[in-house]
């Protein structure tokens, strides 16, 4: 997308983001009229005073969700009627795609211009796709005997709540919203604390486009305090989380210590990146990895952090490898140009610093990067990094980062390269690159891994599952198969006489 002709410096100076929560369809501030500066990680200025939510301000939301949904203003529109409705919301957030770009790439510091074709542009088209399937979907009829008739039937469940990171703080948003609100439920959304400008002006764009007030209600606030209270809420019927697989734990925790609300976990990845011998493009692999990786300044979940490469290419590999790194050196964000943008705060600058030094410490060898950057801007940046030379033991080898630290891991054989692929925590995403197609076939069964690419890793469309096997999550976002997280499955029985 062609974004030079916007001064985005400029609009960042102009623009003033309003940080009231959205409940109930009007902007509210927090009960206790407490609020939390929102600081961009560009420059570390204030970019807004952020409504605090707490207890109070969740109980609010929630009943007015629980209201939504119990008149049935929502719920009990057609699928047709809803569709119309979320199509509109769809075209609200086309109009406002400048605006909302730039919120994002403030508010958390990626690329204004991958804000505008990616972020923006998928959080519209999902919000579509999902408004423009729930009109398609049918239920069942069960192979009963001749005297009884069956119905199994999809209703929505209620009230969800939706808490999301700061990655994606849109995309995330939009995987349990399109789903949530095109089945009928309402939903109050507790955005990062980290980034939560963008979530409330997706919330009015939705009033605007016709969604009734209290559908859709959005509350900022840290998590353990609006987080917790929403998770622990007794009338919120499920949680779809996305964020931390240490999170992920206590939404369980708190579904038990309340009302088994139903938890769906989308957690963290050590994705495994694995290249035979036997694949003749080198330098695509290559560049591949360092394309995913650097994306997004390496704070993306399904991020190939670990690589495997086979001994006989590992070093021409490696060499192609680190002559990427510099391509995604940090720059202004608000450019328009830059290939990397600022680490979303300074606690996790700091984690992905200590991590590199981890990496040394455990003997591995850095061949790229390794340093903070662009220090005088004010801002969070870290260099592309790659390490070679490293065991799948070490700590930079298991644990997630969450930044721009690629880990190289050699291997000999195809049982080796599975068998340390596997040996993670984790398993969210992997890829296998080889010639081979009975090796690619095999590979891509022995992956435990929710998706696994073959001779690529950048495909990827709402049209498929998305999700995690082991700690990497429960449930699947994205597809037609997200509406089973939001929807309970009824079945009704119906008795035929003979006449
Ligand atoms: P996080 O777990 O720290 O926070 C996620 C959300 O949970 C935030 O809104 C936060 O305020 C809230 N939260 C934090 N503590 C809470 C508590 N005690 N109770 C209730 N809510 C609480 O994660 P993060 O740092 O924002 O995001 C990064 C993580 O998200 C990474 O692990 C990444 O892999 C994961 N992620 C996973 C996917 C996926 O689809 N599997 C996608 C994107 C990000």
């Amino acid at each position: 997308m062609n974004t030079s002709t916007i001064d985005w410096r400029q609009r960042a100076n102009d623009i003033r983001p309003d940080g009231r929560a959205v409940i109930a369809g009007r902007r509210v501030a927090a009960r206790d009229g407490e609020t939390f500066d929102c600081i961009s990680p560009i420059d570390g200025r204030t970019l807004a005073s952020v409504a605090r939510g707490r207890t109070a301000d969740i109980d609010a939301a929630v009943a007015a969700a629980r209201q939504a949904f119990d008149d049935g203003r929502w719920a009990r529109k057609s699928p047709a009627q809803r569709k119309r409705i979320l199509q509109r919301f769809s075209e609200g957030i086309l109009a406002a795609k400048e605006e909302l770009a730039l919120l994002e790439t403030l508010d958390m510091g990626k690329p204004v211009q991958q804000s505008l074709a990616v972020d923006v542009a998928s959080t519209a088209r999902i919000i579509a796709w999902y408004g423009e399937a729930i009109d398609k979907v049918y239920d069942e009829i069960a192979p009963t005997p001749h005297n009884a008739l069956a119905l199994i039937t999809r209703e929505p469940m209620g009230v969800i709540g939706a808490v999301v990171p700061w990655n994606y703080p849109m995309l995330m948003a939009s995987w349990k919203l399109g789903p949530a609100l095109a089945a009928g439920n309402s939903v109050v959304l507790k955005p990062s604390e980290k980034s939560p400008l963008t979530a409330l002006r997706l919330a009015e764009i939705a009033v605007e486009a016709g969604l009734p007030e209290g559908v859709f209600n959005v509350v900022p606030g840290y998590g353990h305090e609006a987080g917790e209270a929403l998770a622990l809420h007794m009338d919120v019927d499920a949680i779809g989380f996305t964020g931390s697989t240490r999170v992920g734990r206590k939404m369980l925790e708190y579904a038990g210590r309340s009302n088994l609300k139903r938890v769906y976990n989308e957690l963290g990845g050590k994705s495994a990146f694995v290249v035979f011998d036997d694949f003749a493009d080198v330098a695509r692999a290559a560049t591949t990895v360092a394309a995913s990786m650097f994306y997004n300044q390496g704070e993306s979940c399904n991020a190939p952090s670990r690589v495997f490469v086979h001994e006989r290419i590992a070093d021409e590999f490696v060499r192609i490898v680190t002559g990427e790194a510099p391509k995604y050196q940090p720059d202004d964000p608000l450019s328009g140009t830059a290939e990397m943008g600022a680490i979303v705060d300074e606690t996790q600058l700091r984690t992905v610093l200590g991590y590199i030094e981890a990496g040394h410490g455990e003997g591995a060898r850095m061949v790229a990067g390794g340093k903070q950057a662009r220090a005088d801007s004010g801002g969070y940046f870290v260099e592309p990094t790659v390490f070679d030379g490293v065991d799948n033991r070490m700590r930079i080898a298991r644990e997630e980062i969450f930044g721009p630290v690629l880990s190289v891991i050699r291997f000999k054989t195809e049982d080796d390269a599975v068998a340390m692929a596997n040996d993670s925590p984790y398993g969210l995403q992997a890829s296998v690159w080889s010639d081979n197609v009975n090796r690619a076939h095999r590979v891509a069964r022995a992956l435990r891994a929710g998706t696994v690419h073959v001779n690529q890793y950048d495909e990827d469309d709402i049209t498929v599952p998305f999700g995690g096997y082991k700690q990497s999550g429960n449930g699947r976002d994205k597809s037609l198969h997200a509406f089973d997280k939001y929807t309970e499955l009824k079945t009704t029985w119906l008795r035929i006489d003979p006449a």
